[in-house]
């Protein structure tokens, strides 16, 4: 049954989280943050100012002393009260992650679930954390190793996942005894304020998590800061290059995730069925606002016609329309502008001799007052195109069709980004040797999105890390 959205007819002001309350700040700039599938605007969010950033950082310093001496037992006890306040609530977190980011209930539902993993591996922090010992080794020297809080740490998360990829962060930082500042994406913010509150709800102490609003003047001043010891980034390649580079000249710790183009081979004894229903989820779920979406599909051989015959007739059947109706599979994009990007590379992909097979911008939804574009297919994309080469960051899929098996392999090493490929075959050896043979950080084969588990890293190569 489709869970509705409620209607909020007052403009909610989304402001920072210090020290376990709401911040007033002095900020005189604010964004807009809409409700993508009607284009109205739902919040406001407060840009911190360095003066708000300022007494984040402090908070969450003074906080440091006494949450790394709590004992560890006591901070995995916050991990599962946290866990159980996230399924008590993940109804209402997910209505608000589908107003303002804009993907559809069951999938807001399903990265609500990928986060929560996260906190469940952060309960075994005990175990986790546990040193090594060695002993007698001289006589009568035994040697231990201990692992350690670092202080305070940042994280920078990106509009796509507004609940996982802080997810990703704070429950591990602060479970090892770290504080933290969350810097959420200003495009939804909301689901921020919701992890603070509940995280205080679980008996966190006041200053351990903060969490500042706004954009590259809260960024930059984070960066910058000598009390900061470690910063971790989600977001595009750019940005996570500025950020790498001002963090680690800073003297931090820093881990940057960057953006994506990942590719799908087709070799012709695949399955084409499971191939087609595949690519349906990985290139248009979300509208192709994952960085682990497939937006390049590379067939190998005569592969290309059978796929399209199974490929096309279910591009034409997603139903697409706003993410408050779990029976849509597809909902908008998040702003105008964003639309306005992902349309343009359609344009682009016609002039540069991409031949276009089903073309979004004509899509009926497109004539609603959301940010929507339909399901776009390109057959005979070519390395030196833009629409092959760059994130779209949208329900963009692109064909380029290779003759041989290490042709494929030899596309997708050459490519700027390495964060997640797949490939779709029946044949042990092809998908062996693709996996040992692929320069890419995250590998599937006969899984096209294969993003791994809590208990596993994740990360690409090349400019996607
Ligand atoms: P973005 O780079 O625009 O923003 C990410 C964060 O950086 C936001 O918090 C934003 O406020 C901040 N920011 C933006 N511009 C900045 C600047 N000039 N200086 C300092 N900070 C700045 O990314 P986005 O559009 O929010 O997210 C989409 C991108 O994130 C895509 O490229 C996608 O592939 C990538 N992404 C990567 C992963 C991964 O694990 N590799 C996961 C999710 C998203």
């Amino acid at each position: 049954m489709a869970e509705k959205a409620e209607s909020l007819n007052i403009i909610r002001k989304v402001s920072h989280w210090i020290n376990g309350q709401i911040h007033e700040s002095d900020s005189d700039r604010y964004g807009e943050v809409f409700d993508s599938a009607t284009g109205e605007q739902c919040a406001e969010v407060v840009m911190a100012n360095e003066a708000d950033v300022n007494i984040a950082i402090q908070s969450a310093q003074d906080a440091f002393l006494r949450w790394s001496r709590t004992p560890v037992l006591k901070r995995a006890r916050v991990m599962f009260r946290f866990k159980e306040l996230i399924e008590r609530d993940r109804k209402e977190i997910a209505v608000l992650l589908t107003q303002e980011h804009g993907k559809v209930l069951h999938d807001a539902h399903g990265s609500i679930q990928r986060g929560l993993e996260v906190v469940e591996f952060a309960c075994g922090i005990p175990h986790l954390i546990k040193g090594e010992y060695s002993d007698q080794v001289g006589t009568g020297v035994d040697t231990y190793s201990m692992r350690q809080p670092m202080g305070v740490c940042v994280g920078i998360t990106p509009f796509n996942f507004p609940a996982m990829v802080p997810l990703w962060m704070f429950p591990i930082a602060i479970a090892c005894g770290n504080t933290f500042i969350l810097k959420p994406s200003e495009k939804d913010p909301s689901c921020s304020l919701k992890w603070a509150e509940l995280m205080q709800e679980a008996g966190l102490p006041a200053g351990v998590l903060n969490v500042v609003q706004g954009d590259h003047v809260a960024v930059n001043s984070l960066l910058t800061d000598p009390r900061i010891m470690a910063v971790s980034f989600v977001g595009s390649t750019p940005v996570a290059e500025h950020v790498y580079q001002t963090a680690s000249e800073h003297g931090k710790r820093v881990q940057a995730l960057g953006g994506a183009k990942n590719h799908l081979v087709v070799l012709p004894d695949a399955d084409m069925d499971q191939a087609a229903d595949a690519l349906i989820g990985a290139a248009y779920g979300s509208a192709g606002e994952r960085c682990m979406a497939i937006s390049a599909v590379v067939t190998v051989g005569d592969s290309a016609e059978p796929l399209l015959e199974k490929l096309v007739p279910r591009i034409e059947a997603l139903k697409v329309g706003p993410g408050t109706d779990n029976n849509n599979d597809m909902g908008p994009m998040i702003t105008a502008e964003h639309r306005d990007k992902v349309r343009s590379y359609i344009d682009l992909g016609e002039e540069e001799g991409a031949t276009l097979i089903i073309d979004g911008r004509n899509h009926g939804v497109t004539k609603s007052s959301g940010y929507f574009l339909g399901p776009t297919l390109f057959d005979y994309a070519t390395p030196d195109m833009r629409v092959y080469k760059e994130e779209i960051f949208g329900p963009v899929l692109t064909i380029s069709r290779v003759d041989t098996f290490d042709d494929a392999i030899k596309l997708i090493n050459n490519h700027e980004y390495g964060n997640g490929t797949a490939i779709f075959t029946r044949d042990g050896d092809a998908a062996r040797e693709f996996a040992s043979g692929i320069q890419v950080g995250m590998v599937g084969i006969n899984v096209p999105i294969p993003v791994p588990l809590a208990f596993h890293s994740f990360g690409g190569w090349r400019r996607s890390l």
